[in-house]
C-alpha cells in the first residue's frame, strides 16, 4: 500500500491531504491508519517528525466525521494526551490542518496560560481535545468539562509523560474516559513502564514500530568530548558554532538554570541564542522556537521538556552540554537533527562524572560513540573485547582524521553534510571562560580527572595526547562501523504489554 486512498480514507481526507502537500503515507501512517480504522488499540513506536500526527488524526477524524454528531457543551468526543505545551500545540496545528473543511472543532488545554480561555472553549464542546495531563485534571475537577463521552484515548509521548511523572494522571484520566473507547498509545521508546501501562488501559492492542529506539538516529553522526569540566564543554562548544555559522544548533542543558546561564553567556560573547527551559512563559518559548525555526536565532539552549517534540527540520547540530540522566533522553534529543531525510551530527560532552551516563547509552543504542577529543578515564574505558581498548593509545574511528559515528557516514545523494567536529583537539587553556568560572569542575570531578591520569597541568587538553598516541604507534585505530557486535538489539530490552500482538508491515495483521 503506497497511496492514502490504499489505506481506506475518505475522499474529503484525501482532498484536504492533497492540498496540505501529502502526497505518500510515511511509514507510520501506512501501518497505523488501516488498524487505527478498524478499531483497533494500538501501540505505535514512533518518534516525532516520523509523521505519527497524522497516523493517529487522520483515521480518528475519518470516524469522528462518520459518526455524524457533535460534541455535548462541556464534553469532548476523542482526547490526545501530551506531555508538554509545545508538543500539544504542534499536535493540535497538525489535526486543524486536517478539519479545516468539516464541522469538527479542535480544543488545546495547556498550563501556563489563562484558564478561561479554555473553559469558555469547552463550554461549547469540542470533538478532539489535545491537553497536558495537568490542566486537563484542573478542568476536570472545575467541572468545565467531562470525559464520559469520549471514544477515542490517544497517549502521544507516552514514555515522556512518565518520565515527567504524569502516571497518576495517567491513571485518573484514563478512568475518566469509557471503557469502550478506542485507545492508541504512541511512545518513541519502550521502557517496562510503558508495556505495563499499555496492558492496563489499552485491550488486545496490536503493535507498529518504525524506528526501534536504538537506531532512531541512525542517520545523526555522533561524537564524544572527554573532558574534565564544564569549561572545556563552553571552549568546545563554542568553536564549533563558530565552525558552522550557517548551522542550526540545539545545545542540551541538564538544568533551567543551566540552560540560562549558557544562553546568556553565548548571547554576550556574540552568538544568535535563545533559551527554553521551565522558567519560560510559553509566550517567551514560542517567541524563541519561531526566532530559531526563522534562523534568526543560531543556537537554542534547552533542557529535555521544553525541547520535547520539537520539530524543526533545519537542525543541523544536537550538542549534549550535559548528558541526560536517562538514556533514552538522548536518543530523543539527537532525534532533533537528520529530521526529514536530511543529515545531522551530535555532538556529546562528557565530564568524568558523566562517563557512566554515557556508558548506559551506548549500551541502549548498540553503538560505541566515536571520540572527537580526550579520553575517558581509566577505571571507566569501553570493554576492550579486542578492539582498541585503553593502553594501546588507540582511539576508535578510523585514526586518519575521519570519524565515522554509528556507520551513518556515507551520503546517499552526496549532498554537502553539515561539518563534523574539527579534528583538532579542543583550544587550549580551558579555564580561560571568565564568564563561566563558577562551571569549572567541582572538586569530585578534579579528583576524578587526577585519579584517571588526565593532568591538565600541561594546559593540553587530552586529544592532542590521543593524536601522539598514534603516531606514536604508526598506526590508525581499527575501522570499525560503531556498532557493537552481540547484543546490541534494542528489542531485547523491551517489555511487552500483556496480550500485544505485532501487527506486520502490511498493517493488516489480527496478531
Ligand atoms: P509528526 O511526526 O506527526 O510530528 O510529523 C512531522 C512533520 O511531518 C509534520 O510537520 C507533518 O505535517 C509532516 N508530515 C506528516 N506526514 C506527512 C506526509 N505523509 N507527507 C508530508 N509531510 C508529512
Amino acid at each position: 500500500m503506497s497511496t492514502f486512498k490504499d489505506l481506506g480514507l475518505s475522499q474529503q481526507i484525501l482532498a484536504t491531504l492533497s492540498a496540505n502537500g501529502f502526497e505518500k503515507p510515511t511509514p507510520i501512517q501506512m501501518q497505523a491508519i488501516p488498524l487505527v480504522l478498524k478499531g483497533h488499540d494500538l501501540i505505535g513506536l514512533a518518534q516525532t517528525g516520523t509523521g505519527k500526527t497524522a497516523a493517529f488524526g487522520l483515521p480518528m477524524i475519518e470516524k469522528l466525521l462518520a459518526d455524524d454528531r457533535r460534541a455535548d457543551p462541556r464534553n469532548i468526543r476523542a482526547l490526545v494526551l501530551a506531555p508538554t505545551r509545545e508538543l500539544v500545540n504542534q499536535i493540535a496545528t497538525n489535526l486543524k490542518l486536517f478539519v479545516k473543511k468539516s464541522p469538527l472543532k479542535i480544543g488545546v488545554v495547556v498550563g501556563g496560560v489563562s484558564i478561561n480561555k479554555q473553559t469558555e472553549q469547552l463550554a461549547r464542546g469540542v470533538d478532539i481535545l489535545v491537553a497536558t495531563p495537568g490542566r486537563l485534571l484542573d478542568l476536570v475537577a472545575r467541572k468545565a468539562v467531562t470525559l464520559t463521552q469520549g471514544r477515542y484515548l490517544v497517549l502521544d509521548e507516552a514514555d515522556q509523560m512518565l518520565d515527567l511523572g504524569f502516571i497518576h494522571d495517567l491513571r485518573k484520566i484514563s478512568k475518566l474516559v469509557p471503557k469502550n473507547r478506542q485507545t492508541l498509545l504512541f511512545s518513541a521508546t519502550m521502557p517496562k513502564q510503558i508495556a505495563e501501562l499499555a496492558g492496563e488501559y489499552l485491550t488486545d492492542p496490536l503493535k507498529v514500530e518504525v524506528t526501534p529506539p536504538g537506531k532512531a538516529a541512525d542517520k545523526v553522526e555522533q561524537y564524544v568530548h572527554f573532558v574534565p569540566g564544564k569549561d572545556l564543554k563552553t571552549t568546545i562548544l563554542k568553536k564549533s558554532l563558530t565552525d558552522n555559522p550557517d548551522g542550526l544548533s540545539l545545545v542540551f542543558s541538564r538544568t533551567k538554570h543551566g540552560a540560562e546561564k549558557l544562553m546568556k553567556h553565548l548571547d554576550h560573547v556574540g552568538f544568535k541564542a535563545a533559551s527554553i527551559h521551565g522558567n519560560k512563559s510559553q509566550g517567551q518559548r514560542e517567541r524563541a522556537l519561531k526566532a530559531f525555526r526563522d534562523g534568526e536565532i543560531r543556537v537554542l539552549v534547552a533542557t529535555d521538556v521544553a525541547a520535547r517534540g520539537i520539530d524543526i527540520p533545519g537542525v543541523t547540530h544536537v550538542y549534549n552540554y550535559d548528558l541526560p540522566e536517562v538514556p533514552d533522553a538522548y536518543v530523543h534529543r539527537i532525534g532533533r537533527t537528520a529530521r526529514n531525510g536530511r543529515d545531522g551530527i551530535a555532538i556529546a560532552f562528557c565530564a568524568p562524572d558523566e562517563i557512566r551516563l554515557l556508558r548506559d547509552i551506548e549500551k541502549l543504542m548498540g553503538i560505541e560513540i566515536a571520540v572527537a577529543s580526550g579520553q575517558a578515564p581509566a577505571d571507566q574505558a569501553r570493554p576492550s573485547k579486542g578492539r582498541g581498548g585503553r593502553g594501546n593509545g588507540q582511539q576508535r574511528g578510523n585514526g586518519g582524521g575521519q570519524h565515522r559515528g554509528n556507520g551513518g557516514g556515507q551520503r546517499r545523494d552526496g549532498a554537502q553534510r553539515p561539518q563534523r567536529p574539527a579534528r583538532e583537539p579542543a583550544p587550549s587553556g580551558f579555564a580561560g571562560d571568565e564568564l563561566l568560572r563558577d562551571d569549572r569542575p567541582q572538586k569530585s570531578e578534579r579528583r576524578d580527572h587526577r585519579a584517571a591520569g588526565h593532568g591538565h597541568h600541561d594546559g593540553r587538553p587530552e586529544g592532542n595526547r590521543n593524536h601522539e598516541n598514534r603516531k606514536h604507534h604508526g598506526r590508525p585505530g581499527p575501522k570499525h562501523d560503531g556498532r557493537r557486535q552481540g547484543d546490541g538489539q534494542p528489542g531485547n530490552r523491551r517489555g511487552r504489554g500483556q496480550g500485544m500482538r505485532r501487527a506486520d508491515n502490511g498493517g493488516g495483521s489480527q496478531g
